[in-house]
């Protein structure tokens, strides 16, 4: 079916930042078309029985009212109110993410969007229903997956279906049995191994970091009760206690003013490599941790892995490699945009879009959130503690193209 209507606003994706522009756009009576399914990723890009990392206080999708947070969806549920100290879990994020979505953007249409083009004064928006429509203003929040990054050396085993990224498994379960080299010394790295183990199957960690860090737990659920000194020393902020944070979550418009590298290097290390504190009892001493060792080469041997390393170990035979290698923002990459808006579209630091102070790109109308705006507006872009700014802020630029 092909029709062609014209709406003034659509965003593309429903996780928590769509969610909350689509929220704040409502909030301001701007019509919106929201397209995507809702906490997609956080439901099949992630694995089961993962924790999340930031706080429960941290982890509340932003509402235009400051309501609808993760601990009123709790009190909801007739589930006690929890702090700093609470992990929250992966399942109860997804159904607090899906409860958001039915209270406050209760129109998201469950369809993925396969091509944008210009179509001035607007966009030309197609869908994998079949359906076309025009948009004056398109609002890209289609999230981290379309980022994932593998290293080069480890792409043809990709292809071989030896190797994948992290992205690509929501049950890690399948790996039951089977010996797998995790690459990398972050969360996600951490996290995925010992889930591995838990399940049956041999993870061997490879790092390239000589020792593996992680964070302290909280000493109290509100930060307010901890003692003067350490709140003097350590300030709360949603990223964790620290001054640098507070001033990446209190300042994240001065950002984009940094000099390129310094900014791609606060996007890449801060928060970096490093699992959370309840994660360390699970991990260490469960399976081997070679620290320090880099992957030199790959080979195929008799359908196994063989990895040459640089490190004490020299070679290391496993059955699968699952890269957890982070994601590198490249808007080249971005399928879902006509060739000829990928192109006019400026970029730095490696292909993420350059944007305004209202999040719009060089192509007027075309707005990115989420990761694809780490590299202006800092580290808090990766997280759901950014919803607020970045909903606000795109929220009053778009209500404001519209209404001219
Ligand atoms: C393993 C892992 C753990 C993490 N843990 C935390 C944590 O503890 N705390 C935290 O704050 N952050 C965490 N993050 C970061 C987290 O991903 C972001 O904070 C958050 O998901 C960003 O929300 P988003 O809406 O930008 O993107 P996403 O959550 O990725 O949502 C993207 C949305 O776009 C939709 N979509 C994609 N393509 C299309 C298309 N073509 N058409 C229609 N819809 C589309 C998807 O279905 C989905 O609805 C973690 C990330 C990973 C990978």
């Amino acid at each position: 079916m092909k029709s062609v209507s014209e709406v003034p606003v659509a965003v593309v994706g429903a996780g928590p930042y769509g969610l909350s522009v689509a929220a704040h756009l409502g909030a301001r009576g701007v019509p919106v078309r929201i397209l995507g399914v809702p906490m997609g990723s956080w439901r099949a890009r992630m694995p089961v029985g993962m924790f999340l990392k930031s706080t429960p206080r941290a982890s509340s999708i932003a509402h235009p009212e400051g309501r609808y947070g993760l601990n009123e969806f709790r009190a909801d549920r007739h589930l006690a109110w929890v702090g700093d100290r609470y992990a929250v879990p992966l399942d109860e994020f997804v159904c607090y993410g899906e409860w958001f979505q039915q209270r406050c953007v209760p129109g998201v249409e469950r369809a993925a969007v396969v091509r944008i083009a210009g179509a001035p004064p607007g966009f030309r928006v197609s869908l994998d229903t079949g359906e076309e429509f025009t948009a004056r203003t398109v609002v890209l929040a289609n999230g981290f997956p379309s980022y994932a990054r593998v290293p080069a050396d480890l792409q043809p085993l990709v292809e071989a279906g030896l190797a994948s990224h992290t992205s690509d498994h929501a049950d890690l379960a399948k790996f039951a049995g089977q010996r797998v080299a995790v690459i990398g010394a972050g969360q996600s790295a951490l996290e995925s191994a010992t889930l591995m183990y838990e399940a049956g199957a041999e993870p061997v960690l490879v790092a390239r970091t000589d020792r593996l860090l992680f964070g302290e737990p909280p000493s109290a659920d509100r930060p307010g009760d901890r003692a003067w000194p350490t709140r003097i020393a350590h300030p709360a902020s949603t990223l964790g206690p620290g001054w640098s944070f507070v001033g990446f979550t209190r300042a994240p418009a001065a950002f984009r003013y940094l000099p390129d590298d310094r900014r791609a290097a606060l996007v890449r290390t801060v928060l970096g490599p490093a699992g959370a504190w309840w994660l360390r009892d699970r991990l260490v001493g469960r399976f081997p941790l070679l620290t320090g060792h880099r992957v030199a080469s790959t080979e195929v041997v008799g359908g196994r892995v063989r990895l040459r390393l640089r490190g004490s170990t020299d070679t290391l035979e496993v059955e699968q490699v699952l890269a957890a290698t982070g994601y590198q923002v490249d808007v080249d990459r971005l399928q879902l945009l006509d060739p000829g808006l990928r192109g006019a579209l400026a970029r730095r630091n490696g292909g993420a879009p350059r944007l305004t102070p209202g999040f719009e790109s060089s192509v007027p109308g075309l707005y990115f959130t989420g990761l694809a705006a780490a590299d202006t507006f800092g580290p808090m872009m990766r997280f759901v503690c950014g919803t607020g700014f970045a909903a606000r802020r795109i929220s009053r630029a778009v209500a404001r193209a519209v209404d001219r």
